[in-house]
């Protein structure tokens, strides 16, 4: 049994897109500067599009999620990447018209409500049989409470209301203006099977933003070092004790100090340890001031893991 976690191998589900014809290779991350190459099977002509469809999709609902206003393109761009993904699952073939042409938005839109008429406005896509049993099973296993399943619903007439806002700006016919319920109307469809991207890509971003803090800090330290000199460092480090043990706000759990990335004391002051119970720290260096975020502790450990246990299944 392998199990990685997202953290350590962020290509899980999604890999780099390329040339169908050649085979991928993929470095994936595992802990700082180490990575393990895999050598994937070339991608077929509709994988690579599937591929190209959902991380388009992903990108443009992040640059929504962050800043509403990040252009009406940008909604256009992610709702017609995402129903051209539904409809190709679901009705492979009807997302291009007699021309052979991809839909456009709206007249993907036509396409689902001609298969399944909405209820106030909503069609619902509903989960499909053999992961519904599947998902009932895990459920009475592990769940609580009754099962409820998985879903998609379309809000066809918010989604159109957004498309209507976004293309009177683009020709000029008003000021448009999408609201929070068009972005979470385009977010629902993330449920669907052909997407199911937007965690990854969340996770994706929070690890870029934890290890750029980490560089930071790192930089930091390496300047503080520089400046306070190596008398001063080997002074702070023998005064280690006064910090060490119990401290209700710095330790409260009293964990033992450990060796520090940056300047090589053992005064990493550590305020927890990894998720994963390895025993790498987080905490701060009270000689250089480097600090170990969350995020890089249970990569680290999981790096940790990978190379020690899981390499080995
Ligand atoms: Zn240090």
């Amino acid at each position: 049994m392998f199990f990685a976690p997202s953290s350590a191998l962020a290509w899980w589900g999604r890999p780099a897109s390329a040339p169908p014809e050649m085979g991928r290779r993929i470095a994936v991350r595992v802990g700082d500067d180490s990575a393990v190459n895999l050598e994937l099977p070339p991608l077929s002509p509709a994988d690579a599009l599937r591929l190209q469809r959902e991380s388009t999709f992903a990108a443009s609902c992040m640059a929504l999620e962050s800043d509403l206003e990040a252009g009406d393109g940008t909604f256009d761009q992610a709702l017609s990447n995402a129903l051209a993904a539904v409809v190709a699952s679901e009705w492979p073939g009807e997302e291009h018209d007699r021309k052979g042409r991809v839909r456009s938005a709206a007249q993907l839109l036509d396409v689902i409500e001609e298969r399944i008429p909405p209820v106030g406005g909503v069609c619902v896509i509903p989960e499909p049989e053999e992961d519904r049993v599947r998902g009932e099973a895990h459920h009475a296993m592990f769940g609580d409470g009754p099962y409820e399943p998985w879903d998609v619903r379309i809000d066809a007439a918010v989604l159109r209301d957004g498309i209507a806002r976004t293309q009177a700006v683009r020709h000029a016919r008003g000021p448009g203006g999408l609201e929070r319920r068009h972005v979470d109307a385009l977010f629902a469809l993330d449920e669907h099977r052909s997407l199911r991207c937007l965690d990854s890509e969340r996770g994706d971003r929070h690890w870029a933003g934890a290890r750029e803090e980490d560089r930071r800090s790192q930089a930091l330290a390496l300047a503080v070092l520089e400046q306070i000199g190596d008398e001063e460092a080997a002074r702070r480090s023998a005064n280690v004790n006064q910090y060490e043990g119990y401290h209700p706000k710095h330790s409260p759990e009293g964990y033992d100090f450990q060796e520090c990335p940056v300047c090589g004391y053992e005064t990493l002051q550590v305020t927890a340890i990894d998720d994963y119970g390895v025993g790498i720290g987080r905490g701060r260096c009270i000689v250089c001031t480097y600090e170990r975020n969350g995020t890089v502790v249970d990569d680290l450990a999981s790096a940790w893991m990978f190379e020690n246990r899981w390499a080995d299944d």
